[in-house]
């Protein structure tokens, strides 16, 4: 069985991507989804703030997740590049027992994706 992938333009999925940013935005009280951080509208596409709101997938992209609002939230740059393709549910596990030693302005993203990895191999050990 091949699943059926709707196919968008480009310009209509950046277009789509800002329509959702903006609504979470709100939704969210400008607030990131995983660390509850204030977080700002990028300026531009290449704001490296760690505090600049990224557009993220609940279910990955890479997992059949679509661009929708049901499936979108905005986060905080560095819980979205932590989180990577990461499924939701297991992000949110490890995340919750990382959440306390979180700073974003004293821990590196190098840091923080060591952490979670370290983690994460503990979790799938448990599992088996
Ligand atoms: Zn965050």
């Amino acid at each position: 069985m091949v699943a059926q992938v709707t196919k968008r333009s480009k310009a209509a999925e950046a277009k789509m991507r800002q329509r959702i940013l903006k609504l979470k935005m709100t939704e969210q009280n400008g607030r990131c989804f995983y660390c509850k951080v204030r977080i700002l509208l990028p300026a531009n596409t290449t704001d490296s703030n760690p505090y600049m709101a990224t557009f993220d997938h609940i279910r990955p992209v890479s997992q059949m997740g679509i661009t929708h609002e049901d499936n979108c939230v905005v986060a905080c740059r560095m819980c979205n590049s932590m989180k990577s393709s990461m499924e939701f549910d297991k992000f949110k596990a490890l995340f919750t027992a990382f959440i306390k030693s979180y700073d974003h302005t004293k821990v590196s993203l190098g840091k923080c994706s060591k952490y979670i990895r370290k983690l994460d191999k503990y979790y799938s050990n448990l599992s088996t």
